[in-house]
């Protein structure tokens, strides 16, 4: 009798939704080392139902994707994106000339195109308007093709710090933003931009702990919050269940932040040995951007690219990052996959891989700081980062062996979001 019941579940399990069986020459697991042999992830619904050895045909009715000659991969995740902007010479003067709608459309193509580079999921680190709010919406809603975005809203900021919204404005426009427009100078303004970034619908905090690079404003490193302003907003955070990002270049301030408990230092430029040591200590994560160092770097030499304020910040800044990566690795650093993409062109974000490479981190490393360590940054190693019955199925594969090649990981041949094929 037992035997028959358990028959009749198996035939209503498979007639309820075929299967899919994704054969795979390679796979990187996510948990494993080493590239492994051929494999077949076997996905039913939007879940990964098994991870098995060899090839796999499955049930008869199963939907087969042969992926020979290729490397199986979970499905990339990149710490730090701007998903609703890419700069430009004309990216300033844009904000006055156009309306939020107008770049709420003009997001839609780099949502699909950082999707179709195989990146499943997606941090965003500061847009305005909230577009970025609005674009995960309508990605969850199914109603654009993009990847799955957790995003900070409004970055936080000090009074003509970076991420102030009227940096570089004329004096009749530029007004004295506070909490709600993302502007924080003492405990009870922290309190409230981060209850305000709830109300919103954001998913993490992003804070700007020292100066920028391309804020109309003429200090790029200095630390520009309190250590008691920076303490009042991880707290508040906690409440909300939100990780806290910390853009830092000057040691200063990111020695304040990481202090204070935020998650992860974005950039890290001057990142000193006692930085590193503290970073260790609280476990905080690195996030290096180094595309996004030698974009602005390359930028920089073009006349009119950049204002003259910006211009020295982006020469001095954007060739450090890669060294400090090296530095940081070595160091033991924890490090999670982040390019800043919005910077340099959605859709570019695996060129990450490749300077990573180049500064002496292996290959499987890398990839595992773009699978396993997004996960863990973004607290959701229980459904994501790894190729394993129960995750969904994000899973995405490359020409080629990118382990011995790192630039195959430019080559995306598939892409699986949630179940649902998107490349193939
Ligand atoms: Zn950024």
């Amino acid at each position: 009798m037992r035997k028959i019941i358990t028959t009749l579940l198996l035939t209503t399990a498979v007639s309820a939704g075929a299967a899919t069986q994704i054969q795979c020459e390679r796979l990187i697991d996510g948990v494993s080392d080493n590239v492994l042999g051929p494999h077949t992830i076997s996905v039913m619904d939007n879940r990964i139902t098994g991870v098995s050895k060899g090839i796999i045909n499955g049930d008869a009715g199963d939907r087969i994707v042969n992926l020979s000659g290729k490397t199986c991969m979970p499905g990339l995740m990149d710490m730090h994106v701007h998903i609703t902007s890419e700069v430009s010479p004309t990216r300033f003067a844009e904000r006055f000339r156009l309306d939020p709608q107008d770049q709420a459309l003009a997001s839609v193509p780099y949502a699909l195109r950082t999707l179709m580079a195989g990146f499943t999921t997606v941090r965003d680190l500061g847009s305005s308007n909230n577009l970025a709010i609005s674009l995960r919406n309508a990605v969850n809603q199914g109603s654009v093709k993009g990847p799955r975005i957790y995003t900070a809203g409004k970055s936080l900021a000090t009074t003509g710090g970076h991420a102030d919204p009227t940096n570089g404005v004329n004096s009749e426009l530029r007004g004295d933003p506070g909490p709600k427009d993302g502007v924080v100078n003492s405990v009870e303004d922290a309190r409230k931009a981060v209850r305000q970034r709830y109300k919103e619908g954001a998913d993490l905090i992003k804070i700007t702990a020292t100066g920028g690079v391309l804020s109309q404003a003429s200090n790029g490193q200095n630390a520009q919050f309190t250590e008691e302003e920076l303490r009042a907003i991880v707290s508040i955070a906690r409440d909300y269940n939100f990780k806290v990002a910390a853009h830092a270049h000057g040691a200063e301030g990111m020695k304040r932040a990481i202090r204070a408990g935020i998650d992860s230092v974005e950039h890290g430029t001057f990142m000193d040995d006692e930085a590193m040591k503290l970073m260790k200590k609280h476990g905080t994560t690195y996030v290096p951007t180094i595309i996004a160092g030698k974009f602005v770097a390359e930028k920089a030499s073009i006349d009119g690219y950049f204002s003259e304020l910006v211009r020295p910040k982006a020469r001095e800044i954007g060739p450090q990052i890669q060294d400090t990566f090296a530095r940081a690795y070595r160091s033991g650093v924890k490090i999670a996959f982040g390019t800043d993409t919005g910077v340099s062109a959605h859709g570019d974000n695996w060129k990450e891989f490749v300077y990573m490479v180049e500064a002496g981190m292996p290959a499987m490393e890398a990839i595992q700081s773009a699978t396993v360590g997004g996960a863990e940054l973004l607290g959701v190693s229980d459904k994501l980062g790894s190729l394993e019955a129960g995750k969904l199925a994000d899973i995405v594969a490359v020409n080629g062996n990118p382990v011995e090649d790192i630039s195959m990981m430019g080559q995306m041949k598939f892409v699986m979001k949630d179940g649902v094929i998107y490349r193939n």
